[in-house]
């Protein structure tokens, strides 16, 4: 038997914050990043419409980029004591995921981070609250996963928490929102979420739903990533959609080692999560090509990639992820990216040995171990092909 969870119910398109005016409730404590939502008015608006809907509005600000432990216990207390029955998180997939974690220790004090930390192990949520969820940014798609990843900033990890009590009970996709994104963001949000369509379509928990999903997210996302990236409006509305349905996928599929490595690398590099994918997409294809060469063909017929046999579509969709990455803006590379060889050699072993204990490594079509794991970090390190 296998599970399939999404959210009861999407609002989408152009305005559609404005669902906020219809919801029925007291209190609402709207969780939010360090400004960019207050700063183009979406906060207030947010604020508006829940006040028309009759609720009490409190807010959490400031939640960082790449949430800490520590953020979500100060707003799990902050939710303790004003006791909404809303959690309204908008924002980028870090204050959306910090709110999901915050909402787990406001309805169970008594749970402590490790509690939490296995997959799949979480107590029972909306015993006093329901969860709404209003992403900014086109690539995480945390408004419709079971996913929430939180650092631990004294180990230097990042722990993606899963359980489909933490996937939201409400998504809306309000497609002038991420209007505003800068374009460095647009290419590191787009290619996170053309990697979790990626990896979703040759997950080991991979079905007929979850590949429909990532086929047309793969599709849609290369069709218009890069005039997204150029500012074009249509396309900026297009990939708010394409990255939800990658998230539908893999939120249900699970993911791969290219999130295990990017979990790992992007706490110790200081580079943003969908570079870091977009980085290691190429080798990790490459690596697991070995296993299931046939899908990532299937995957090149459908964008129309040149090549006759499964290994030419393969190489042809790996071409076209780098000439996507470059016509971008991101090195291909972690070298080129800046990270210096030092800081690479010092660190590589430990980040391989803990990328095969991530939860993404389970999903993985090709079963991997440290040393393997080592091998696919140091050809994205340097840009070498993965051929074992
Ligand atoms: P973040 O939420 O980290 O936001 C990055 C930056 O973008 C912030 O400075 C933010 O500013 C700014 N920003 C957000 N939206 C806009 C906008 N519309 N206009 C202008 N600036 C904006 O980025 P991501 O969405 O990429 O989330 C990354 C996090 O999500 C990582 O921690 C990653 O590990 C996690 N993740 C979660 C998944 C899940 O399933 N839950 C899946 C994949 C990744 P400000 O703070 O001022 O709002
Ligand atoms: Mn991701």
């Amino acid at each position: 038997m296998a599970r399939f969870t999404l959210p009861r119910d999407l609002y989408h398109g152009k305005g559609a914050l404005e669902a906020l005016k219809s919801f029925t409730g007291k209190k609402a404590m709207i969780c939010v990043g360090g400004g960019s939502m207050k700063r183009f008015g979406f906060l207030d608006r947010a604020v508006e419409y829940l006040k028309e809907a009759g609720m009490e509005v409190e807010l959490f600000e400031g939640i960082e980029p790449d949430p800490s432990v520590e953020t979500v216990m100060k707003g799990a207390a902050a939710m303790r004591d004003f006791e909404p029955d809303w959690i309204v998180a908008i924002g980028g997939g870090s204050p959306i995921d910090a709110a999901k974690a915050m909402w787990v220790f406001y309805e169970h004090p008594d749970k402590t981070f490790e509690d939490i930390k296995t997959p799949f192990t979480m107590p029972k949520l909306r015993n006093k609250a329901i969860f709404v969820a209003i992403p900014s940014t086109s690539g995480t798609a945390s408004e419709v996963t079971a996913f929430s990843v939180i650092t631990d900033y004294s180990s230097g990890i990042k722990y993606p928490l899963a359980d489909f009590e933490i996937t939201p009970d409400i998504a809306v996709l309000d497609t002038d929102i991420p209007l505003t994104m800068p374009p460095k963001l647009t290419a590191h949000t787009g290619m996170d979420a053309l990697t979790h369509a990626l990896e979703a379509y040759v997950a080991t928990a991979r079905s007929d739903f979850s590949d429909a999903l990532a086929l047309k997210a793969i599709g849609d996302i290369f069709d218009s990533l890069l005039d997204s990236y150029h500012g074009d409006k249509e396309a900026r509305g297009k990939m708010h959609i394409a990255q939800c349905l990658a998230g539908m996928a893999f939120s249900n599929a699970l993911l791969g080692i290219a999130h295990s490595l990017a979990h790992k690398t992007g706490a110790v590099f200081h580079i943003p999560h969908g570079c870091c994918n977009a980085i290691l997409l190429p080798s990790v294809i490459q690596y697991n090509s070995r296993v299931c060469m046939n899908r990532y063909a299937a995957v090149a017929r459908y964008l129309g990639l040149p090549g006759g046999t499964d290994k030419q579509l393969t190489d042809s969709l790996v071409k076209a992820i780098c000439a996507l990455n470059k016509e971008l803006g991101i090195e291909q590379t972690y070298q080129a990216n800046g990270v210096s060889e030092e800081l690479f050699k010092e660190n590589a072993e430990a980040i391989a040995h803990n990328a095969v204990l991530d939860p993404c490594t389970l999903a993985n079509p090709r079963p991997i171990d440290d040393e393997a794991m080592l091998k696919v970090l140091t050809c994205a390190y340097y840009g070498k092909p993965v051929t074992f």
